[in-house]
């Protein structure tokens, strides 16, 4: 058993410990090579064998359909936020961008410099999620772009939208930076997916880009070649040079995942099963307590990040202090709410173990017998 501290960091954020020990281990020489990964070429043998390996493992994990491509590139969420309508919206130049809070309203501006932006929804406060018949969609939009996990407000959709079905040809953009892997993908209702690595994947510097092949002709003259999906797919992401290091560590990741087991189950299935125990244990504490509170409606509670508030008068600068510091003095590490929505925010990623989850529920409950 781990000695650790439970980290909750929105991401940045905890690594499973198998995965940072064998990492050690390899570190100066890897696999006999007699190079750390980060000193490979990534065009030798040695670096290749690590990038297909990582790219087979997740098109397994995550049952992509072959008419997939799997892009490592750099630059983050917020860098595909530009990339996107660069490579998409080549045609019409529309975008249409359904808000359901911090990520997806950022998306929407920075889409704008390169598109005609229409909000298909806001569901400003961001405590639930709109209702797709309402969404106002433009029959001849280049693409239709969703946040599926908003890390800043806990809202997760529970599954995605049939764009077809209400009336839209557009192919949907998803970001996912922030609940990649921790559930299946229905890749039937996607054009594109993107996603920063640093919550469930490996370190921050990789970023996942999944599009269909149909979608690599339609970027705007403007697109930077080493950000031209159509560039990096027929190069297999060695255009540039990818974040190696990164990948190899995704790559640990994605076989730490293959292998992993709870409740009868294995890999994917396994780890969604986990996530959902995790969440139900903390959403039934805070729903239970007095002194604390989720307001996200209950439909649209993300698995993967729970912000939650003092109730009312308890909600002071002293008490909020007083339960950061305790919570570290508990081995209970980065629970600080984003600087933009204050309260506390527990993200509870793949690699948190449920006991981590017991041991926040624990503390809570403390926190409320002393305070309360
Ligand atoms: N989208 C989502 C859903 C995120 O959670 C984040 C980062 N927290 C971003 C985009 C931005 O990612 P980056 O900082 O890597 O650009």
């Amino acid at each position: 058993m781990s000695t650790r501290p439970f980290n909750f960091s929105a991401g940045p954020a905890a690594l499973p410990e198998e995965v940072l020990q064998q990492a050690a281990a390899e570190m100066l020489d890897w696999q006999g090579s007699g190079m750390s990964v980060m000193e490979m070429s990534h065009r030798g043998a040695e670096f290749i064998s690590i990038a297909e390996a990582a790219e087979a493992d997740l098109r397994e994990l995550l049952q992509v359909p072959p008419e997939f491509h799997i892009l490592f590139m750099q630059g983050g969420g917020l860098a595909e936020n530009a990339i996107v309508p660069m490579n998409l919206a080549g045609r019409s130049g529309k975008v249409d961008v359904v808000v359901t809070g911090s990520w997806s309203k950022k998306s929407a501006a920075e889409a704008r410099r390169y598109a005609d932006v229409q909000l298909a929804a806001d569901s400003a406060p961001y405590l639930s999620l709109p209702d797709p018949a309402g969404w106002q969609l433009r029959a001849d939009a280049d693409y239709v772009h969703l946040c599926s996990n908003e890390t800043i407000d806990g809202v997760e959709f529970q599954q995605l939208p049939e764009l077809r079905q209400l009336g839209s040809r557009a192919p949907l953009v998803v970001d996912l930076s922030s609940h990649v892997l921790s559930r299946p993908v229905d890749w039937s209702r996607i054009g594109l997916a993107f996603g920063g690595a640093q919550k469930n994947i490996g370190p921050a510097g990789l970023t996942l880009v999944f599009v269909r092949e149909d979608l690599l002709n339609q970027a705007q003259a403007i697109c930077p070649t080493a950000f031209n999906y159509k560039t990096v797919a027929e190069a297999r992401s060695m255009y540039n040079t990818p974040p190696t290091y990164g990948i190899y560590i995704a790559g640990l990741v994605f076989q730490w995942l293959k292998r992993f087991g709870y409740a009868g189950k294995t890999g994917l299935a396994a780890i969604e099963q986990r996530n959902i125990d995790k969440a139900s244990l903390l959403y039934a504490a805070l729903d239970q307590s007095k002194l604390f509170e989720n307001r996200v409606a209950a439909p649209a509670r993300s698995r993967m990040n729970v912000p939650f508030y003092l109730r009312g008068a308890y909600d002071t600068p002293q008490l909020n202090k007083a339960f950061l510091d305790g919570a570290r003095e508990h081995r209970l590490l980065q629970l600080k709410g984003h600087k933009s929505v204050g309260g506390m925010r527990a993200s509870i990623y793949n690699a948190m173990p449920l006991e981590g989850v017991q041991a926040l529920v624990a503390y809570l409950k403390d926190f409320e017998a002393s305070h309360g």
